[in-house]
């Protein structure tokens, strides 16, 4: 079950929030939405499960149009919407049988302990909302868009103010339903979208900015190589110097160096032969990948 999202422009009176912004979320995947506050995700979010209409463009949610197939739009997307708007005098099994009920479900009784299970929430289930903690009032949000069994997950911002213990837990969760199920996810954090997400998509004052696979981009937006490497002997500078490719030279302690190379060529391939030439063993090698957090800054600065 896939998110097509074509040209879809959002306008708050003279705001545009959304500026032609097209992309697809593909079925299974768990796709990172990324961008600094005030860009745009909350408001795609919405359009996406219905909330609201876009001004221009389309969205098409498993074949069905956001315009014109709200309701089976609805039945197909679990969305848990950001500040998790939850009913704090209510039980939890009382709210989330009520949410069962505007879902017509059957077998309620079976889908909701089944969901309890799925987000961790079995000792908390006969409190009430109120009385939980930040990390156990977000899974019940999350039970609350995956009580129907949706196959599409929208999640604004599910970590957000959760301590690093419940952060833990509830990534835990997300990857575990990411298993099953196609997640859309918005942070404005990097970490954790390196952590969790398949592919990741950037925007900027409503504009997709970065559209790539993770690993991926983390590679292609630098333009040069550093390599680090682990010598088991002593090693000259002169010598690595002479290693095709290799610009620059850092000795790091030891028998540990860093070189870097502006060259399309794989440094490590360079370096290996040189090492087997002159005799020496390699301890270890390893390319530094760009960190997310950097390219983040410098496309949304
Ligand atoms: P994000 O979730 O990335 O922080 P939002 O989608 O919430 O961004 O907001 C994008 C922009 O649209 C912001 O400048 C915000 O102030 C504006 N905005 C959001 N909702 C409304 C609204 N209902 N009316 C007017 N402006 C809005
Ligand atoms: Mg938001």
């Amino acid at each position: 079950m896939s998110i097509e999202i074509k040209n879809v422009t959002k306008i708050y009176g003279l705001q545009k929030a959304l500026n032609e912004v097209s992309f697809t979320v593909n079925q299974g995947e768990i796709l990172g939405f990324l961008g600094p506050n005030g860009a745009g995700k909350s408001t795609l979010m919405k359009i996406i499960s219905c909330y609201i209409p876009p001004t221009e463009g389309t969205v098409i949610v498993d074949g069905y149009d956001v315009r014109e197939d709200s309701l089976e739009i609805r039945k197909r997307v679990g969305y848990l919407p950001e500040h998790n708007p939850l009913y704090l005098d209510m039980y939890v099994k009382e709210y989330l049988t009520f949410i069962a009920g505007i879902h017509k479900l059957n077998k309620k009784k079976e889908k909701l302990s089944n969901v309890i299970d799925l987000v961790g929430l079995g000792l908390e289930q006969n409190k009430k909302i109120g009385q939980l903690s930040k990390g156990y009032k977000q899974r019940v949000g999350l039970a609350q868009a995956l009580i129907h069994d949706p196959k599409v997950l929208i999640l604004d911002e599910p970590t957000s103010g959760l301590d690093p213990n419940q952060l833990a837990d509830i990534r835990e969760v997300i990857k575990n339903i990411g298993k099953e199920k196609t997640v859309m996810f918005s942070s404005h954090i990097m970490q954790e979208i390196e952590a969790i997400c398949d592919r990741i998509v950037i925007i900027n004052r409503g504009k997709l900015i970065v559209d790539k696979d993770a690993l991926q981009m983390m590679n292609s937006n630098s333009s040069q190589q550093i390599v680090q490497v682990e010598f088991e002997k002593i090693v000259s500078k002169t010598e690595l110097k002479s290693i095709k490719g290799v610009e620059k030279v850092k000795q790091l302690e030891g028998n540990s160096w860093q070189l870097i190379s502006t060259k399309p060529e794989d440094l490590r391939v360079e370096i290996s032969k040189f090492a087997s030439s002159k005799g020496i063993l390699v301890l270890s090698l390893q390319k530094e990948t760009q960190k997310l957090e950097n390219i983040f800054k410098e496309l949304t600065n």
